[in-house]
């Protein structure tokens, strides 16, 4: 028999027992977009409501086309760019308020890994510079305590503390992305926004740089907001999954359900597109059609439905609300039809 959906509050990545350390709430993001002289503005909905928790110790990984919103959500966590609307809890403060104060003392809470360690790492810098840079700048350790600490650091990462007084280019993209993860650890974070941080590296290096994060999450207990378009690698690292599209999360749950059992027929399409190896993890084929809608001109009701093989006419001018469903939250109104 189907279930319904219920409409109880947004569901948790976190137990009441385990330490919430990222609480968004309705966090929203739209950019004004000039048309030219004599026209009002246009808005970009880019983040529109999007509400999580994330605990120490775990890995929310963030998935969707490119646009859906994951990057200016990477953006807001850092605090790089301040929400239209919505509050940002970090370790109990609403740092969505942007009080001066407050964002200096929590920002270096929050670190950040780039896609590409070949633009993140400055190419004149020795690898000593840029991890002792944060220290520099946060601390008031003296240069042997900065030293010792970067050192130990390298070791902590896979890397010989002997080649302390390296640059970048000496060494290889694995290691450059070692370093990065370095330099975001410097200041002993609790959360990393990890950005694709794999996705520039050599399938060989993958696994590696992704097993190194997750024995460092381990040791130090960090949590990880972990943003990828690559379904594979978020099924090796996350514990829980959203699914964004155009701004908003249409689906979030464990990764054991959103991987064996997706509710939302676009989280269905973005399965049915990643090679399994395994043929009973393989999902019924859902092609997508079109392109990613603009977010300047969302389509009305579920922003999806252009492209869902699923719709109705309900779906075309009613927008569905993300509900519990299954031990889920999912945003459609046909999920006890369809899952
Ligand atoms: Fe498809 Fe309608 Fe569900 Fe949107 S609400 S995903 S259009 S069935």
């Amino acid at each position: 028999m189907n279930e319904r959906p219920t409409s109880t509050p947004a569901s948790s990545s976190a137990t009441s027992a385990e330490q919430v350390l990222l609480r968004a709430d309705q966090l929203t993001k739209h950019y004004p977009v000039s048309q030219g002289w004599f026209r009002p503005k246009a808005i970009s909905r880019a983040l529109d409501g999007v509400s999580f928790t994330l605990a120490a110790g775990k890995t929310l990984a963030v998935v969707g086309e490119s646009g859906c919103g994951k990057s200016t959500l990477a953006r807001q966590i850092t605090m790089i760019e301040s929400p239209t609307a919505g509050a940002l809890w970090l370790d109990g403060k609403n740092v969505a308020e942007r009080d001066p104060a407050l964002l200096k003392a929590v920002r270096p809470l929050v670190q950040m890994v780039f896609q590409n360690p070949d633009a993140s790492l400055n190419p004149r810098k020795k690898v000593a510079a840029m991890l002792e840079e944060p220290l520099i700048i946060n601390t008031r350790l003296n240069g042997a305590e900065r030293m010792e600490k970067a050192k130990e650091m390298m070791k902590q990462v896979g890397l010989r503390p002997e080649f302390y007084g390296r640059y970048p280019h000496m060494f290889s993209g694995g290691q450059r992305q070692r370093i990065a993860i370095a330099r975001a650890l410097m200041l002993d974070p609790k959360v990393i926004v990890a950005d694709e941080p794999v996705s520039a590296l050599d399938v060989s290096i993958q696994a590696q740089v992704l097993n190194l994060l997750m024995d460092i999450q381990q040791k130090t207990k960090v949590a990880y907001l972990f943003i990828s378009h690559n379904l594979s690698v978020v099924e090796h690292i996350a514990d829980e999954v959203i699914v964004m599209y155009l701004g908003k999360v249409v689906e979030h749950g464990s990764k054991a359900d959103t991987f064996s059992r997706p509710l939302h027929p676009y989280t269905r399409a973005l399965l049915a597109s990643t090679p399994r190896i395994d043929p009973a993890q393989r999902q019924a084929r859902l092609m997508l059609d079109g392109e990613l809608p603009s977010p300047l001109a969302p389509p009305p009701g579920c922003a999806f439905h252009s492209r869902c093989p699923h719709a109705v006419e309900r779906c075309r001018h009613e927008t569905p609300l993300l509900q519990h469903f299954k031990g889920s939250r999912v945003a459609c109104h046909r999920v006890s039809e369809i899952a």
